[in-house]
Parts: structure tokens; C-alpha cells; sequence
């Protein structure tokens, strides 16, 4: 299987770039996730010419422009430089289907980073890391995510389900757009669209309806970020059940009574909290093997992730 471009910063890869001349090394990424992903490492302070170790960076708050400079030298203003280096390097970027980065980072930091006053003070408020802010403003649709809300069994699962779907919405209808690709596509969606929030789900089939006449391109780029947004949205076990009962109704015409009872039971213990998702979908993709039509069967709900990141064992 080819393995999916991901961009990463360097020092959770055991680089040596950080501040302090060490690294945070993440075992998860460098072990497990690296069976799927191809990391393109990427330290934008070295990237600007930063030395490693060096004085560490802050976010100021300067009359309401957040700028990262020197926390002992405030005349050292890097915010220009990083934004610029973030700049040039969407274009080398292009191919990632996903982002992860480190928390606290004033350069990679995805959300609260903490801020200080002119003085040295903390401003009581945070922001998003300079750089990473450039790529996700500019980047909107791609799934970034920091490594420490990996740990998070749920922010893993959306993440990676994220990062699946976002390559296959690339190879399957950006690598040649038309509207019976989106079309296929969103079909092969439906159900995991649906999981993740239902009213999102209504407008990309209205989008892809295209009542308003757009333009393909249009099309396209409007759904990819409808859909991307809408996987962004974490699905709980009341979205997921209601999956499930969707899926379920396609069965039960070939189920006996005794079987289907056996699966509400075992979608009702998933709904109520004591078994995990992965024993209601476990029965679930048994019976569409023998029963399910085509459908149904290639619908991305049943198999979002290789099987082997365990990741519905856990949610
Ligand atoms: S700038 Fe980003 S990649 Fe470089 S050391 Fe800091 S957190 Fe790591």
C-alpha cells in the first residue's frame, strides 16, 4: 500500500532541532503511524535560519498583532520571516493529506499558545502558532492535529479517519475532477459523512446535486471543504448507533429474527457504553460479507482505517 504524505514537525521525529538543542521524539508517530504515513519533516525555525539551541520564542501581544519574538529580546521579531517561510513552502507541500504538529510551539503550536504582554506578563489569552496559522489558513481543508491530543482515543480516530479520506477524496476526484467521480464518491461516503454530523451530510448531497449550476471546479473545491470540515466534527456513539440501524435495515431482509435481535442488542451496548464500536461494525461487516449488496459494501463507514491501528477498539 502507498503510503500517504504527511507533514510533521521535525523534532517529533527525533530531530535535534528544538530550542534547547534535544527533540520530543513521539513513538506513536515514529513507530506505529509510520507503517502508513511518509513524514516530510519540517522545523520552520531552523527553516528561517535559526540555530539549534537558541534563545527560545514567544507570542507578544503588540497592540492587539500577535508577533513571535525573543522572550529576552523582544527586538528580535521573527513573525515576518515565519510567515514567509510558511508561504514558500505550500507549494512544496502540495501532496500532504495531513499535518501534525507539536502543542505550545509559538511557530507549530495549533491552538493555545499562550501570550504575553510587552512587559513579560501573560496577556490571559492564546493563539494559534505563527507559522502552522499560515499553513491552515491557507490550507483549510487539510487535517492537522497536535501529537499530544493523539493520546485522545477519539481525536486519534478523527484524525486519522480525516487523513484517510482526505487521500482518497484526492485520488479518487481531484486527480481527474468530474461529476461522476464526486458523485461515486460521495455515495462511498454517505454513511461515514452521516456518523460525523447529519445536517452537514444533507448539504454535501444538495451540493452535490449542484442545483446552484456551478462550475466544476467550484464544485469540487467547495465539497472537498464541506466534507473535510464536516469530518472534522467528532462522531459520537448517538451518530454512530444511528449509522449502524441505517446499515442495519439493509440486512434485515436477509437476517433471521434471532440474528437481527443479536445485533441491536450488541448496536445497543455500543450505544449505552459498554462495548466499543469496533463489536457492533465486527458483526456488522460479518453479515454484509454474506448478505450485503455493492452498495453497502463499499461504503468507506466500514473501514475508514487499516484495521490494524486498532482505532475502533478504543472509542
Ligand atoms: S519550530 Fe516546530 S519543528 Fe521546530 S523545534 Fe519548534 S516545534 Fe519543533
Amino acid at each position: 500500500m502507498k503510503k500517504i504524505p504527511i507533514a510533521i514537525s521535525s523534532c517529533l521525529l527525533g530531530n535535534k532541532v528544538r530550542f534547547d538543542g534535544g527533540h520530543k521524539q513521539s513513538k506513536y508517530c515514529l513507530k506505529t503511524l509510520s507503517d502508513w504515513f511518509d513524514y516530510q519533516p519540517i522545523c520552520p525555525e531552523m527553516g528561517i535560519g535559526m540555530p539549534a539551541p537558541r534563545p527560545p520564542i514567544r507570542l507578544i501581544d503588540d497592540d492587539d498583532n500577535i508577533r513571535v519574538v525573543q522572550a529576552d529580546d523582544h527586538s528580535y521579531d521573527v513573525t515576518d520571516e515565519l510567515k514567509a517561510y510558511a508561504k514558500d513552502k505550500l507549494h512544496v507541500l502540495d501532496d500532504i493529506c495531513g499535518y501534525i504538529v507539536i502543542r505550545n510551539s509559538p511557530s507549530c503550536g495549533m491552538e493555545r499558545v499562550k501570550v504575553y504582554h510587552k512587559n513579560g506578563n501573560p496577556a490571559g489569552k492564546s493563539d494559534r502558532g505563527v507559522y502552522i496559522n499560515e499553513i491552515m489558513t491557507e490550507r483549510p481543508e487539510l487535517p492537522v492535529e497536535e501529537e499530544g491530543r493523539l493520546q485522545d482515543a477519539k481525536l486519534r480516530e478523527n484524525f486519522i479517519t480525516r487523513v484517510f479520506a482526505y487521500q482518497d477524496f484526492k485520488d479518487s476526484v481531484k486527480s481527474a475532477p468530474s461529476v461522476d467521480a464526486l458523485v461515486k464518491f460521495h455515495s462511498r461516503y454517505k454513511y461515514l459523512v452521516m456518523a460525523h454530523n447529519y445536517s452537514d451530510y444533507k448539504k454535501l448531497g444538495r451540493l452535490v446535486a449542484n442545483n446552484d449550476g456551478l462550475d466544476l471546479n467550484k464544485l469540487v473545491s467547495t465539497y472537498e471543504l464541506v466534507l473535510m470540515q464536516t469530518l472534522g466534527k467528532i462522531a459520537n456513539a448517538k451518530s454512530h448507533s444511528n449509522v449502524l440501524y441505517h446499515i442495519l435495515g439493509y440486512l434485515k431482509e436477509d437476517l433471521t429474527s434471532t440474528a437481527k435481535q443479536e445485533l441491536v442488542n450488541v448496536i445497543e451496548q455500543y450505544r449505552t457504553g459498554y462495548v466499543t464500536l469496533i463489536a457492533p461494525l465486527t458483526l456488522i461487516n460479518h453479515y454484509i460479507k454474506q448478505f450485503g449488496n455493492d452498495y453497502i459494501a463499499q461504503q468507506a463507514y466500514l473501514n475508514p482505517h487499516p484495521v490494524e491501528l486498532g482505532l475502533r477498539n478504543y472509542i
